[in-house]
């Protein structure tokens, strides 16, 4: 992968994140010819939780120049999703997720590094730190970050994920409105098998159940990555140390437990836990002529993960950001309102699917896992949950 790299002085525009988006955003930027200081503290690799990769970032991936990425053998086609949702039937279910059909189950801290690479070789100006403070100066901004070092910049794209460092800022002096529709929250573990006799199935399932939903997959090294999505006051107690308490809960599933016994994994240890609501900031950018800001990926929009949208949102978001931060540094900032207007519109799609998704689940129509996300109830906390933001 080769960009053309026309580099402006470095500091026009600084990219805060070292996420997927931020990564993307090094990338877009760089096609345009600009050099972004991209703050974005180095982390040893990890397993991460999130690995399916919707069919439309191919397009994304491709028209960032990236499309060989997913030509790695550490990703693998994600080609049977199966689901019992709404009924004690499992169904296949990839057409009601993802209407281009299937996608890939990435390697994720692999597709990670291979995006980092990406936007270093494209010319990003690394500096590993986090950025501490944040400040807006006449027409540029005064970062500082964790290890003393002070910079500025006319233009800040956050990609900071859920942390949302510049949202938050500009959410705290009413510059911005930082939404929240539940607090979803996810226990995860990544499951080794015990014995290799048996040969696992490379499939996705969902299940949903009483008080949230199951979801595991195989990820591509045979590992099986296991989550339960729940709301925080639902969750047994002491979840995240207390293992037993974890096996039990994952025996009161049909299907999920079916698998884990017949291909031999065992959640042996206790989950992690990792907030997974939906939130999103309105508006995600801003701008006056040569300066503003944008928020992109989580930061913008970060989504209930039933959907495997994120990757694909933090893709798409970051593309767009630069694109319009480009266009605002060279003194047209309608793309930034448009950019702004695409998020908002992506976000209600969203909440209209995700709306009908769990109206389709009435068995557990009395639980309140249920009820907060169906109807009237849902709405009305939605509806909560705006006002109390506003105030
Ligand atoms: C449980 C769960 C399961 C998911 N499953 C899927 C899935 O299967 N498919 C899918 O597409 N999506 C999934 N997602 C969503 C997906 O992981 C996210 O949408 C995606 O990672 C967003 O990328 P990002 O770059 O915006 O944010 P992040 O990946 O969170 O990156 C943000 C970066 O900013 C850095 N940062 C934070 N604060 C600062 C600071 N002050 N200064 C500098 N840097 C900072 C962080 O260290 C991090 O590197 C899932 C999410 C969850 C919670």
């Amino acid at each position: 992968m080769t960009v053309q790299a026309t580099a402006q002085e470095p500091g026009d525009v600084a990219v805060l994140g070292g996420g997927i988006a931020g990564a993307a955003a090094c990338v877009a930027l760089a096609r345009l010819g600009h050099a972004p200081l991209w703050i974005a503290p180095a982390k040893p690799a990890a397993d991460r939780i999130g690995e399916t990769l919707a069919p439309a970032a191919r397009t994304i991936l491709a028209d960032l120049g990236l499309a060989t990425l997913l030509d790695s053998p550490h990703h693998r086609p994600a080609n049977a999703v199966y689901s019992a949702w709404g009924s004690d039937r499992l169904t296949e279910r990839s057409g009601m997720l993802h209407l281009e059909g299937p996608g890939l189950v990435l390697d994720r801290p692999a597709f990670e590094a291979q995006m980092r690479a990406a936007a270093l070789e494209a010319g990003a100006q690394p500096i590993d730190s986090a950025v501490n403070t944040v400040e807006r100066a006449a027409g540029s901004w005064a970062l500082t970050l964790a290890d003393g070092q002070r910079r500025t910049a006319r233009f800040l794209i956050d990609c900071t994920g859920r942390a949302g460092m510049l949202a938050r800022r500009l959410a705290a002096h009413r510059l911005a409105a930082h939404r929240r529709a539940d607090r979803l929250v996810c226990a995860h573990a990544f499951l080794r098998q015990r014995d290799n006799e048996v040969e696992p199935t490379p499939a996705t399932l969902i299940e949903a159940v009483a008080d949230g939903w199951w979801y595991a997959t195989l990820l591509p090294d045979r590992r099986l990555a296991l989550a339960y999505f729940s709301d925080p006051d639902l969750l047994p107690r002491g979840l995240s140390r207390d293992a037993d308490s974890w096996r039990r809960l994952a025996a009161t599933t049909l299907y999920i437990r079916q698998w884990l016994d017949s291909a031999g994994y065992s959640p042996d240890t206790p989950p992690a836990l990792a907030s997974a609501g939906t939130t999103w900031l309105e508006p995600a950018a801003e701008g006056a002529a040569g300066t503003g800001w944008a928020a992109a990926g989580d930061a913008a929009a970060a989504f209930d993960p039933l959907s495997s949208h994120g990757i694909t949102t933090a893709l798409w978001s970051a593309r767009a950001a630069a694109r319009a931060a480009g266009s605002a540094l060279r003194g047209d900032i309608e793309p930034l309102a448009a950019y702004a207007d695409a998020v908002a519109r992506g976000v209600a799609d969203f909440r209209r699917q995700h709306l009908m998704l769990h109206a389709r689940e009435t068995r557990f129509a009395d639980r309140p896992f249920w009820q907060r996300r169906n109807g009237g109830g849902y709405a009305a906390a939605q509806q909560a949950a705006s006002v109390a933001n506003h105030s």
